[in-house]
């Protein structure tokens, strides 16, 4: 029995040192991947519920091109930048470019105007203490106004320090820009600490999106998210709508937006571009 506990202790430590080595040559990497151009961004539609899928804007959404292991998910290094402080770095460069790919779409086209960018913000994003200073700079350099940008910050890094996070979302807002909690149930804030929070929309994590059909307390979770959201004056966004039974639960909800594969996966830049002529012309 000793010995069977010594084996699986060694395996454990075995498998840890092995995580451990694998996020260390990941960090590594990611260390050089912002000058080596190895990032893109992707965009994703987000539409109206309530208006024939009418085009409101675009989730900007990072990819990592290795050059020996091909597509990293974001799921996999975000995490590992976040711990080691890249984020700030990784994500100014997300912010600039969103920006700049809008800007250029709204001198091609008078409709492109009317849309919004959300641009995600991890939690040490949101807590470093330059941050307003460095959005200000972006749009300043790009030239974007305020109120066609969106910032998506997750419910966890809002409520991890709701003091301060006040603060910083009033002065993010007094910039002119719409501000969005993400991930919205995966933590756990309630009513009266989220009227604090001068937010414009709430978005639904897609597992509460994926539960809605399995059960009627997956529907009611959905539905009081809503109701929540709407007392708050907040407009919802529903994350992870994949089909159109979904789209027809959640716009029976009063829903206002929805995002997901039903409408379109991330696109490359180009293909953005041209979802949104086709969507000019409908
Ligand atoms: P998120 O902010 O919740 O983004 C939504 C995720 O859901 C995206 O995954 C998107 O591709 C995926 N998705 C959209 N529609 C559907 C659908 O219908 N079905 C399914 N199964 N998935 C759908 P992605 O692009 O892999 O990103 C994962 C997470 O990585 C994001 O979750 C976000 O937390 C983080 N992330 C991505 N890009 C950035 C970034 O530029 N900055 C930061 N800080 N985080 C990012
Ligand atoms: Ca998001
Ligand atoms: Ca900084
Ligand atoms: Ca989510």
């Amino acid at each position: 029995a000793k010995k069977a506990g010594r084996n699986r202790f060694k395996a454990f430590t075995q498998a840890m040192l092995e995580r451990a080595s694998r996020l260390l040559v990941l960090e590594t990497d990611l260390r050089g991947a912002i000058s080596r151009g190895e990032f893109f961004l992707v965009y994703q539609p987000i539409v109206r519920l309530d208006n024939a899928a009418a085009l409101h804007g675009f989730e900007a959404l990072i990819r990592w091109r290795h050059p020996q292991n091909g597509l990293i998910s974001p799921g996999e290094f975000i995490p590992v930048a976040e711990e080691s402080g890249l984020i700030v770095d990784i994500g100014l460069m997300v912010l600039r470019e969103a920006c700049q790919t809008l800007m250029s779409w709204r001198a091609d086209s008078p409709y492109a105007r009317e849309l919004v960018m959300s641009v995600n913000l991890s939690p040490r994003q949101f807590s470093d203490p330059t941050l307003v200073e460095d959005v200000k700079t972006v749009l300043a350099e790009t030239g974007l106004p305020p109120q066609a940008l969106k910032l998506e910050i997750t419910e966890t890094a809002i409520m991890d320090n709701a003091t301060s996070a006040v603060d910083k979302l009033r002065r993010l807002k007094s910039l002119g820009m719409a501000l969005s909690i993400d991930d919205f149930g995966t933590g756990y804030s309630s009513m009266s600490s989220l009227q604090q929070f001068p937010l414009d929309t709430l978005k639904i994590d897609l597992s509460f999106v994926q539960r809605m059909e399995t059960g009627p307390e997956g529907l009611e979770i959905v539905k009081a998210i809503i109701s929540l959201a709407h007392s708050l004056q907040l407009q919802v966004i529903a994350e992870g709508v994949e089909r159109e039974v979904q789209r027809d639960l959640l716009r029976g909800l009063a829903c206002e937006y929805a995002q997901g594969y039903l409408y379109a996966r991330p696109l490359p830049t180009q293909e953005a571009w041209e979802y949104m002529r086709r969507s000019l012309n409908r």
